[in-house]
């Protein structure tokens, strides 16, 4: 059996880096998953990747900042699978952007790390109370949402703004007695696309830089992320709500940042 059989769950932003290792885990396990993503022909790839290897997934188009795409998702899961039991909500995006940052930019930021994150996990609560499923609402933050650089203003902001979120979404399911948990994860850097393209807009100094940061020696691996992530769709986490999760080679823990 596996860790998350039979159940349904849906990852953003899973077309690639940290989704996609969180996807593709989860599939393992057992779970229907929904690949939901803007990338649709990289989302595809990873349907066809879960399925090679005798899994079950879909893909479906979903702009996490539209609370329209949000209701289309939540019909796709409830029409192909009857339910929804695990939101994972991972997409986000991280342009280097100091104080002096454009306010568009700011807003594009916020539309997608922390608008998104609202739309999916209300849209989420609301489909498992809908279908009596139990759920387990899993929010990628980050440790910038504990500390911050001088160029990441608005992802600290938004990714901070998910970490208090997630507890207030907790509070919000004890206090209406639904059996769904929330929780956030906070990486510390893996090797992605996405961390890729933001240091290589940097001095190249920088990458070094953060790997001497992390006192455990090198950065993550995506599946670092996932097991995580798979721990907390599990049953096997039935007792831990508004908590956070933090995975990053000790860099919080560390002085790597004074
Ligand atoms: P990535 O760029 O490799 O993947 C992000 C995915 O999100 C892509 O597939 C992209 O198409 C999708 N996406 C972007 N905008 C979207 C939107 N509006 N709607 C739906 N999908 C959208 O990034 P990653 O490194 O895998 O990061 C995933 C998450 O983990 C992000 O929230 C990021 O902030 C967080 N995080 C990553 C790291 C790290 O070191 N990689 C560290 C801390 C936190």
């Amino acid at each position: 059996m596996g860790r998350v059989s039979d159940k349904v769950a849906l990852v953003t932003g899973a077309a690639s880096g940290l989704g996609e290792a969180i996807a593709r885990l989860l599939a393992r396990e057992g779970a229907r998953v929904i690949i939901a993503d803007i990338a649709q022909a990289q989302g595809e790839q990873v349907v066809d990747a879960i399925r090679a290897q005798g899994g079950e997934a879909v893909y479906q188009s979903l702009d996490v900042a539209s609370a329209a795409d949000w209701e289309t998702a939540m019909a796709l899961a409830v029409a192909r699978y009857g339910r929804l039991n695990v939101l994972v909500n991972n997409a986000g995006i991280a342009p280097s952007g100091s104080m002096e940052m454009s306010f568009e930019l700011w807003r594009k930021v916020m539309g997608i790390n922390l608008d998104g994150v609202f739309l999916g996990t209300r849209a989420a609560i609301r489909t498992m109370q809908a279908t009596g499923a139990c759920g387990s609402i899993i929010n990628i933050s980050s440790i910038m949402a504990m500390v911050g650089q001088p160029t990441t203003a608005a992802y600290s902001a938004s990714k901070g703004g998910v970490r208090s979120l997630t507890k207030a979404a907790a509070m919000h399911c004890a206090a209406e007695k639904l059996p769904i948990r929330v929780n956030s994860v906070h990486p510390g850097t893996c090797l992605t696309p996405l961390v890729q393209a933001y240091y290589d807009s940097q001095p190249p100094e920088l990458l070094r830089a953060q790997i001497g940061r992390h006192p455990i020696g090198h950065l993550g691996e995506p599946d670092d992320i996932a097991y995580g992530v798979l721990y907390l769709a599990s049953d096997e986490s039935k007792f831990v709500l508004g908590s956070e999760l933090v995975i990053d080679g000790g860099l919080l823990a560390s002085d790597g940042f004074a």
